[in-house]
C-alpha cells in the first residue's frame, strides 16, 4: 500500500522499526511486541505516518463523520464510587437526582429540533430501580422515534445483579423496550488489576467484554472506549486492545473506537495517587498506535470534548475519521472541569480547515448529509 508523497515509511527507522512498519503499510496486523515496540520506541511523526496511511487506505473519501446528538444522565446516584468519577453523587446524598420523563421528553425533543438524530443514554448505578423501570424509560424514548444509545455494559451489568436476571436476558428485554445500541463506556481499562485499584464496585474486564459480546450476538452495534493515561502500564493499555481487537475477530459489532485521556480533577483518584495530565503529544501517540493495532475497526474517533478543537483538527492526521458528536449537553466530564463545546457549524469548520469533507452520520456510520 503506497503512502502518497514519494516518502517511504521507511526513511530514518531503525532496522526493526522498519520492518513492523513495512508491515502496517502492507496491510498486516502488528503482533503485540510490535505494539510494544512502537510504543516504546517510534517517534510521533512514524507513529502519525502509519496512523494516516491506514486512515486513508480505510477511508480514501476524504470525509470525516460526526453525529448530532446529546448525553443524556438520567441520574447521577450511583453506587460504584469509582475513583475516577466527578460526577456521580453517593445514594445518601440528597442533591442527587434521577431525571422524569417529561424532562427527558423535553431534552430530546430540544435535539430532534436542532437535527440530532440519537441519545446517548447513560447514568449513575441506581441502587434501587427495577429493570421494568428502564424498559418504561426506553418505550417512553423510542415514542419520539430518537435513536437510543444507551446503556453502557456497567449498568447492564448492573440491572442483571438487581433483577437476578442473566446479561442475556437483561439485554433482550432492553432490546424489546427499544435499546438501539450500546455505548463503549465504563471500559476504562480492561484489565482487572486497574480494574480492582480504581473502580472495584464496577463490572469486571471479563463481564464488559461478555455484555458487548452478548450485544452483538443479539444483533446490537455498539462502541469501544478506553480511558487511559491513570494508573496503568502500557502492557495494561494493549491488554485491553488485545481484548477488544479479540473480539472484534469473533463478532465485527463494534463501529468505532473512541479512546480519551483521564480528566483528573475533582476525582479522588487525583488525591490518592499522583498523575500527570496526559499532554496533547501523549494523547496523539495513543491514538495513533490504537488506530495501528486495531485494524478491524473501521473507525477511529477524536475526543474533542477533552481536547479541545486544535488537537482534535490534528487526531485527524493520527488516525482518527470521525469527529465524534455534537453533545449538545455533556455533564461527566464537565464535572471534571473541562468545559469545551462546539456547535456543529463549528465541528464542519473545523474538519474543513483541516482539509476534509465534513458529514453527519448515525451511530451505524451511515452517511445523511
Ligand atoms: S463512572 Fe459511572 S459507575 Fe463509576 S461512579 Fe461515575 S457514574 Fe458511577
Amino acid at each position: 500500500m503506497g503512502a502518497g508523497g514519494g516518502v517511504s515509511a521507511r526513511n530514518g527507522m531503525e532496522q526493526g522499526m522498519a520492518e513492523i512498519a513495512d508491515k502496517v503499510m502492507a496491510g498486516g496486523r502488528i503482533s503485540d511486541a510490535e505494539f510494544l515496540a512502537l510504543e516504546r520506541d517510534a517517534d510521533l511523526y512514524q507513529l502519525a505516518f502509519l496512523a494516516d496511511a491506514i486512515r486513508r487506505r480505510l477511508h480514501p473519501e476524504g470525509l470525516v463523520t460526526y453525529v448530532v446528538d446529546r448525553n443524556i444522565n438520567y441520574t447521577d446516584i450511583c453506587i460504584s464510587a469509582c475513583k475516577f468519577c466527578a460526577f456521580f453523587t453517593a445514594p445518601e446524598d440528597p442533591s442527587g437526582y434521577v431525571l422524569t420523563f417529561a424532562q427527558l421528553e423535553q431534552k430530546i425533543r430540544e435535539t430532534q429540533e436542532l437535527g440530532g438524530t440519537q441519545i446517548l443514554l447513560q447514568g449513575g448505578l441506581h441502587p434501587d430501580k427495577p429493570l421494568e423501570y428502564y424498559e418504561e424509560m426506553l418505550r417512553f424514548m423510542k415514542g419520539t422515534g430518537i435513536h437510543v444509545h444507551g446503556f453502557s455494559p456497567p449498568e447492564v451489568c448492573h440491572f442483571a445483579a438487581l433483577s437476578g436476571l442473566t446479561i442475556a436476558e437483561v439485554l433482550r428485554r432492553l432490546i424489546a423496550a427499544g435499546l438501539d445500541s450500546i455505548p463503549g463506556g465504563g471500559a476504562e481499562i480492561l484489565c482487572d488489576r486497574v480494574r480492582q485499584a480504581t473502580a472495584p464496585r464496577k463490572c469486571t474486564a471479563d463481564q464488559w467484554i461478555a455484555v458487548m459480546e452478548e450485544a452483538h450476538n443479539q444483533g446490537l452495534r455498539t462502541t469501544a472506549t478506553m480511558m487511559f493515561g491513570h494508573i496503568e502500564t502500557a502492557g495494561e493499555r494493549l491488554e485491553h486492545l488485545r481484548r477488544l481487537r479479540e473480539l472484534q475477530d469473533r463478532t465485527g459489532g463494534f463501529t468505532a473506537f473512541i479512546p480519551w485521556p483521564f480528566q483528573p480533577d475533582n476525582t479522588a483518584l487525583a488525591q490518592q495517587v499522583e498523575i500527570e495530565k496526559t499532554t496533547g503529544m501523549g494523547y496523539l501517540r495513543m491514538l495513533a498506535l490504537s488506530r495501528i493495532y486495531l485494524d478491524n475497526f473501521d473507525n477511529i474517533q477524536a475526543s474533542w470534548v477533552t481536547q479541545g478543537p486544535k488537537i482534535a483538527q490534528l487526531s485527524l492526521y493520527f488516525g482518527a475519521n470521525d469527529f465524534g458528536s455534537t453533545m449538545l449537553e455533556e455533564n461527566v466530564v464537565a464535572a471534571a472541569g473541562v468545559s469545551f463545546r462546539l456547535s456543529e457549524q463549528e465541528i464542519r469548520r473545523l474538519v474543513v480547515d483541516a482539509g476534509f469533507a465534513p458529514r453527519q452520520r448515525l451511530m451505524d456510520y451511515t452517511v445523511i448529509v
